[in-house]
Order: structure tokens, then C-alpha cells, then sequence
């Protein structure tokens, strides 16, 4: 709390000193409002004329949006002044994605996921496999306890490690200001720099780097892609693109730290080749540093014990994590079965571009869909595990040979019964 406050503090320092910083913070509050468009003209209307048209929509929130929860949180507002119908714009304006099935809904601070809990909880409790709301989230970073991890290179061209964390007290991206967003950088590069060891490293902001320089660290799969999908356009998380934004990273390039793209940060460990037991261990090290170095600088991630580390999307809720492999799969790819093979082993596909992309060549990028509720040491225990069962089944299917031993349980064809 006390870092909460000093937080708070430093933005009103960006808007006056002293006694006049009350009435500066009154003042930016209003015209946060006036920026968000969350003035009262709207609520000259009844909340079941404004409720939102949800017919064709393949996403969480529009499951779970009732007209009884939307006319009870319509008028709400967070104390940032974040309302219920920002969260869901992108929900709304984006009713299927081609590869995956989204949220729909995005927070605009912290205090969201209270403030609309009424929506949030089923929301969450959907997307994070029955996640209820008396559950509390555990956090495990000790990689000592992995098993191994070390992939046939083969099949394993390279291993990653994410996770996110936003900074308490300043708006998510959704809802940041110019000001606030220019903080975050600020806090960053501060923590940042005092890294040191195999952690030491530099960071590049977005506004000074060339497009082919941006096009390099993309293309390398270091960098974040420019906001064009549509999820994030409609989320407002491209405003002022590309001012605060940038990439940190150190001097052996397997450790980054991304600033302001979906969330205030995203820490990333990753490599070439299928060592994913010493990404983890980088990933756990480097992460724990930076949280250090966060908390001596007077500021805290956005935590609670229920929902675990509170980030932009409630898909990410929890620990963050995806921990993922860029895999080459040419027969099991092909599989009819691959997609529930994928689904009972609790890992998602997505093509080696990003998620807004479809694979190609039968490379695939393989990661835990899970995030709540399970620590970061058994995700990347069932992403390792998982991939070796795949790497099994893609080395069977190269000898034309069966997998059904190597299915998961549920997907075993019975044997037939003498009585059957
Ligand atoms: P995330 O949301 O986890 O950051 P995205 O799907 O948005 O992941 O992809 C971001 C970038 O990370 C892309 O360039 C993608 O190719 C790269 N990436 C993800 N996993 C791996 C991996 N195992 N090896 C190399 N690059 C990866
Ligand atoms: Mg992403």
C-alpha cells in the first residue's frame, strides 16, 4: 500500500506540487473522463436500450454479459473513472478471432476486476476452467524442482518463457494517459538499470529505433509486432503508438523485458534450441531480480491472492506464464486428432508468428493454455512433459506407426470387453 501511494504521488508530481497537487489530480481526473468518453450522456438512456448486440460473438464475455449484469454495472466506474462499457469494447467490436477463442473484455486498472466483478468472476471462472472465487492462486518459482526439459533439437527449435506484470497505482493500457505511460517507461528503465551480472543489459526505445531496426527484432521473434490487430486497436491499447514504448534487453539477447505493449511489462526469457529446463531457470532468476529492483525503487506489482498477478487480459490472470516451444510437427501436425490430443493436454497451438497467425511448414508454437490457479513450476512441468509425449508421437507417426497408446486417457479407443 505504501508503495501505492508513492506511486500515486509521483503522477500528481508530473501535475503540480504541494497543495495544489488535490486539485490537479480533480483536474486530470475530469479530463481523463472527457478523454475516455465517459461522460453521463448515456445514461440518459436505460441500460437495456444500450446493451450491446452480442449475437454473432464466440467470445467469454459475450457468454457470459446478461442484460442483469450489465443494467447493475452499467452506471459504475472505477475511482480511475474506467467503465464496464470500455471493458468490453474490443469484446464487442470483435466477435470471432480465426484461430482462437478470446476474452472479450480487458481491464482499465487494477480496480476493475473488483468494481465489475459481477462480470469478471463468471468471465474468469469460464476461461480458467472452473476458477472460483474463494480460490486462492499459488506462486512456485523455484526451477530447481523442474524435471527434465532438455528437447531433441530435431523437433524443438527454440524455447520461451513469458510472463507479465503492471506496475500498482498507474492505469493499464487500456486506460493509460500519455503521462502515466511515459512513467512507466521511466520506472522501468530505472529498475532496469540497475541489473547486473548475465541480467545486465540496455534499453531501446521504440521512438528512437528505425523501422528496419524494428523490422529486425520482430522478424528475430524478440520484439512485440506493431498494434494492428484489431483486438488491440479496439482495446485503445495502440494510442499513441509508439510513444513509452520500447524493448530492454541484455548483452547475450535471451533475456527482455518488453514496456507497454499489453501490459506496463512483459519479462521474457528465451533461446535457440529445446533447452527449456535453463530458459526457466533464466526466466525465475531474472524475474525475481526485477521484482527486487521494482520494490527498492519504491513501487510493487499488481497482486492479490486470489487472482494472482493482475494484468490487462483476464486471460493472462494469475501466473502470467506461457511457457512455449517452437516445434516442428509435420505428421501429428496433420492428425485429425492433434487439436483434442492439444486439448486434454492442456497446451494451445498458435502459428510461429504470434497469435494472430496460422502455422506454416508444420512448425507450431506449442504453450500451456492455463494460467490461474497453477503454479509457474507445474505449467512448464506440463508443457515439458507434453511436448515430450508429442515429440514420441510425431517420431512414431515417421515410422507409420500407431499413437493410440500415447493418447491422452480419454482419447484411448476402448478395448473391447469379452461381455462388450
Ligand atoms: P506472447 O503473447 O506470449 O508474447 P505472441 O504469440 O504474441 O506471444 O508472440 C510474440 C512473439 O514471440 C512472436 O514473435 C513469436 O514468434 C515469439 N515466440 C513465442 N514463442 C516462441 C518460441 N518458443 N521461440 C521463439 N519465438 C517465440
Ligand atoms: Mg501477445
Amino acid at each position: 500500500m505504501a508503495s501505492f501511494l508513492m506511486g500515486r504521488r509521483a503522477i500528481l508530481s508530473l501535475g503540480g506540487a504541494g497543495s495544489l497537487g488535490y486539485l490537479a489530480y480533480r483536474a486530470d481526473k475530469e479530463s481523463v473522463q472527457a478523454r475516455l468518453g465517459t461522460t453521463n450522456i448515456h445514461l440518459k438512456y436505460p441500460a437495456s436500450a444500450n446493451f450491446p448486440e452480442l449475437s454473432q460473438h464466440n467470445n467469454t464475455m459475450a457468454k457470459c454479459l446478461t442484460p442483469a449484469i450489465y443494467a447493475k454495472l452499467r452506471d459504475k466506474a472505477t475511482p480511475n473513472g474506467w467503465t464496464l462499457d470500455q471493458c468490453i469494447q474490443t469484446g464487442v467490436d470483435n466477435p470471432v478471432h480465426p484461430f482462437i477463442k478470446t476474452v472479450g473484455i480487458v481491464a482499465g486498472d487494477e480496480e476493475s476486476y473488483d468494481t465489475f466483478a459481477d462480470l469478471f468472476d463468471p468471465i474468469i471462472e469460464d476461461r480458467h476452467g472452473g476458477y472460483t472465487k474463494d480460490q486462492i492462486h499459488p506462486t512456485d518459482l523455484d526451477a530447481s524442482k523442474i524435471r527434465g526439459g532438455n528437447f531433441d533439437e530435431k523437433y524443438v527449435l527454440s524455447s520461451r518463457v513469458r510472463t507479465g506484470r503492471c506496475i500498482r497505482g498507474l492505469s493499464l493500457p487500456p486506460a493509460i494517459s500519455r503521462a502515466e505511460r511515459r512513467e512507466v517507461e521511466r520506472v522501468c528503465i530505472d529498475a532496469l538499470g540497475s541489473l547486473d551480472g548475465q541480467f545486465k543489459g540496455q534499453y531501446h526505445s521504440l521512438s528512437n529505433m528505425t523501422d528496419e531496426e524494428q523490422e529486425k527484432l520482430i522478424n528475430d521473434h524478440f520484439l512485440f509486432d506493431k498494434p494492428v490487430s484489431p483486438l488491440l486497436t479496439c482495446a485503445g491499447m495502440a494510442r499513441d503508438w509508439p510513444d513509452g514504448r520500447g524493448i530492454w534487453h541484455n548483452a547475450n539477447k535471451n533475456f527482455f523485458v518488453w514496456v507497454n505493449e499489453e501490459d506496463h511489462t512483459r519479462i521474457i526469457s528465451m533461446e535457440k534450441g529445446g533447452n527449456m529446463r535453463a530458459v526457466f531457470q533464466r526466466f525465475c532468476d531474472g524475474l525475481n531480480k526485477v521484482q527486487g529492483s521494482i520494490k527498492r525503487k519504491g513501487w510493487e506489482f499488481m497482486h492479490s491472492d486470489h487472482l494472482g498477478y493482475i494484468l490487462t487480459c483476464p486471460s493472462n490472470l494469475g501466473t502470467g506464464l506461457r511457457a512455449s516451444v517452437h516445434i516442428k510437427l509435420p505428421n501429428v501436425g496433420k492428425d485429425p486428432r492433434f487439436d483434442k490430443i492439444l486439448d486434454c493436454m492442456k497446451l494451445q497451438k498458435r502459428g510461429t508468428g504470434g497469435v494472430d497467425t496460422q502455422s506454416t511448414n508444420g512448425i507450431f508454437d506449442i504453450s500451456n493454455s492455463d494460467r490461474l490457479g497453477v503454479s509457474e513450476v507445474e505449467l512448464c512441468q506440463l508443457v515439458i512433459d507434453g511436448v515430450n509425449t508429442l515429440i514420441q508421437m510425431e517420431q512414431r507417426l515417421e515410422k507409420r506407426k500407431s499413437i493410440d497408446d500415447l493418447l491422452p486417457a480419454s482419447m484411448r479407443p476402448q478395448r473391447r470387453g469379452r461381455f462388450s
